[in-house]
């Protein structure tokens, strides 16, 4: 028997570690381990956890659906596979890794257990949309790509030549093991309920079907997507991230419903931004690390909860903020100018902003929110130039003119004119100009301070 361990592959069809299990023929026992590092200090309260344990609902649903069992318990996961494997006939885990410190560290954990044990450990790559090794063999390149537009042009040629479809292979081909009608099954089960959830989520709504979002988006929004992506005022994206993140959809299916399609290249391209943030995690040796290879001593917290409360006085980075605190949600555009309003303006660390998305963003993912992180502290690979600072008045008047998501998150300001309503308010925290000017300054020293060879561009 094997066992398969759910992470971030919340969904029942194309699934690289599912065609392995159906190639062994072996019955594999399904299991999802909730992670106290991932979800303890109250996370699941925070909008990221309960989004995932949403994503978490719906495939125990659909497990149902299809009448197989999965078991989700609650735990440190070297722990809760330990003791699995010292109480069963468990002789393979099958799993899908990561590339973070964290996924790297507790799968190394995961691997030495089972190596203990002397049980196999196989492990695939599955939410990336090209295969990103194969991809950099095949561009015959001795370093990295660290610039967006080549990596792009590079990658959409590889992705005609070398994609590798979806697998048609689904949940209900494998023969799943049911610890109820196992023999010593109850043995198994009573293990499994040592590591019950200290938390009730039953009850949390399931997260809504991610094949149905993409169907909507395709046909009331792609053809408009260039146009509309930054009038956030609209909801004219497609809203897929946090179930992209969570594997609730397979980046290969959203691939091949949009590739073929009119007007589909600008939003490919966004998906393509996604594997350069991963790509880059896997081969930048500094990209968990840059702050520690600049001198960040000139930055400081002094505005930071003045920042995440949305009390900075100036309209456009407090209505975003306010959207964020209570639905999780904050638009591409928003999240760039409160990003760099944060980290130039009132200059603070970026850590800082990246830790606070960590719990508030609904679609939150550890390498993607780096990724916007580095850029917008102008830092890493194809990072925001420092001296190109967003000016977030401007911003505000060429994405949203008539003020009208600034009406819907700041109330307050509903009678002010459309001109007027951008502005900065008397009590604003910083003044705009003198702010940018200091920035640029602190800046070219942060940059002078770079204590690694950085990034060129080729
Ligand atoms: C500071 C900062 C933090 C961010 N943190 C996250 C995060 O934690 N999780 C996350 O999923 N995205 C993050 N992003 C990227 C981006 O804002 C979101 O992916 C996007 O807003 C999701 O909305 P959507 O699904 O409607 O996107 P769409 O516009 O419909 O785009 C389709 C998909 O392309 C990918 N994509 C779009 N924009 C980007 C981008 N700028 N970088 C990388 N991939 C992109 C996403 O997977 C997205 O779902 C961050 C950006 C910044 C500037």
């Amino acid at each position: 028997m094997k066992v398969f361990i759910h992470r971030k592959d919340l969904r029942v069809d194309d699934l690289a570690a599912f065609n392995y299990l159906l190639e062994s023929g072996a019955p594999s026992l399904h299991m999802l381990i909730l992670d106290p590092s991932l979800l303890g200090h109250s996370r699941h309260e925070a909008h990221s956890g309960k989004q995932f344990l949403r994503y978490v609902k719906r495939l125990m649903n659909l497990y149902q659906q299809y009448d197989r069992t999965l078991y989700v318990v609650y735990g440190e996961p070297e722990v809760v596979l330990e003791r699995l494997l010292q109480n069963s006939p468990i002789d393979e885990v099958v799993l899908h890794s990561d590339f973070t410190p964290y996924a790297k560290s507790r799968d190394g954990k995961l691997r030495d257990v089972a190596r203990e044990l002397g049980v196999s450990f196989t492990t695939f790559i599955d939410h990336t949309l090209a295969d990103l090794a194969d991809f950099q063999i095949t561009s015959g390149k001795s370093g990295p790509y660290k610039v967006f537009t080549p990596f792009y042009r590079k990658l959409n040629t590889y992705l005609q030549t070398f994609y590798r479809p979806s697998s048609p292979i689904h949940l209900s081909d494998l023969s799943t093991v049911n610890l109820a009608h196992w023999e010593d099954g109850h043995r198994l089960l009573e293990l499994l309920q040592t590591f019950a959830p200290p938390f009730s989520w039953e009850d949390a709504p399931q997260a809504e079907d991610p094949a149905e979002q993409l169907d909507d988006f395709l046909r009331d929004h792609l053809p408009y997507y260039v146009e509309r992506r930054d009038h956030y005022a609209y909801d004219g994206t497609s809203s897929l991230s946090a179930a992209m993140n969570a594997g609730a959809i397979s980046i290969r299916k959203v691939y091949e419903a949009v590739m073929n399609q009119e007007h589909a290249a600008a939003w490919v391209r966004q998906l393509i931004w996604r594997d350069f943030y991963m790509y880059q995690a896997i081969y930048d040796d500094n990209f968990f690390s840059y702050e520690k290879c600049f001198d960040l001593s000139a930055l400081s917290d002094r505005h930071f909860e003045r920042w995440c409360s949305g009390q900075t006085g100036v309209p456009i980075i407090d209505a975003a903020m306010t959207e964020l605190n209570e639905t999780g949600r904050m638009p591409n555009r928003l999240r760039m100018i409160t990003a760099m309003f944060l980290t130039k303006n009132l200059l603070c660390p970026f850590t800082l902003g990246e830790q606070y998305f960590r719990d508030k963003l609904h679609d939150y993912d550890n390498i993607l929110n780096r990724g916007g992180w580095l850029w917008s502290a102008s830092l890493g690979f194809d990072a925001s130039p420092y001296f190109r600072i967003m000016n977030p008045v401007t911003q505000s008047v060429t994405h949203d003119p008539s003020g009208q998501y600034l009406r819907r998150w700041l109330p307050q300001l509903m009678d002010q004119n459309d001109k007027q309503i951008h502005l900065p308010q008397a009590h604003a925290i910083v003044d705009i100009k003198a702010s940018r000017a200091a920035a640029i300054e602190v800046y070219k020293h942060i940059m002078r301070s770079k204590q690694i060879d950085g990034p060129d561009s080729s």
